[in-house]
């Protein structure tokens, strides 16, 4: 989510029948430069890709509208925090936290509005995608039978430091600024 550096998910794909599975990880260290020079988070998502033909990750483009609800939700909280008693270092971290996350969404917000191309793969750019949905058993799009996700956990890897256009193109020769 938002206001932290996301981890990347491990995932299990399994397949039917013979129930074989594969572990896969996630990556993290993928970040939009945005055409006022701001930097935001690359929302991923498990998904098979038909130009790499191999299960990669995909870019979530979410719509403004879930943007908003996102938004909203963390004002509503923030109204909350704020009723309590400010000067404690616990509710001024949640306040600060809050905050910082309200305006990267507000950034993700008018990106969305933006954004032109449907979500591409990470590693090709190709649209061409079927979105795994996490428990959903579907045609096995890279063979037969059928293929099924399932989440265990997060997990924290090196960043890649990959840089991509507002539409989803890869920068090749940005690097993510360093901490
Ligand atoms: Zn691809």
């Amino acid at each position: 989510m938002e206001g932290r550096k996301a981890l990347p998910g491990v995932y299990k794909l399994i397949f039917t029948p013979g129930a074989h599975f594969r572990v896969q990880r996630g990556t993290r260290g993928n970040e939009y430069l945005l055409n006022d020079g701001y930097r935001l988070e690359v929302w991923r998502h498990p998904v098979f890709c038909f130009s790499c033909r191999a299960y990669t990750e995909g870019e979530v483009v979410t719509p403004v509208s879930e943007v908003d609800a996102q938004i909203e939700s963390c004002r509503r909280e923030l109204r909350r925090v704020t009723q309590g008693r400010t000067d404690r270092p616990r509710v001024r971290e949640r306040f600060n936290d809050l905050t910082e996350r309200i305006e990267r969404l507000e950034l993700r917000r008018s990106w969305s509005r933006q954004r032109v191309s449907p979500p591409r793969c990470l590693e090709c750019g190709c649209t061409e995608l079927v979105f795994l949905k996490r428990g959903e058993e579907i045609a096995n799009p890279s063979g037969k039978g059928t293929v099924r996700l399932e989440w265990l956990g997060m997990c924290s890897l090196r960043p890649r430091n990959f840089t991509y256009s507002p539409e989803g193109d890869r920068l090749p020769g940005y690097s993510l600024p360093q901490l």
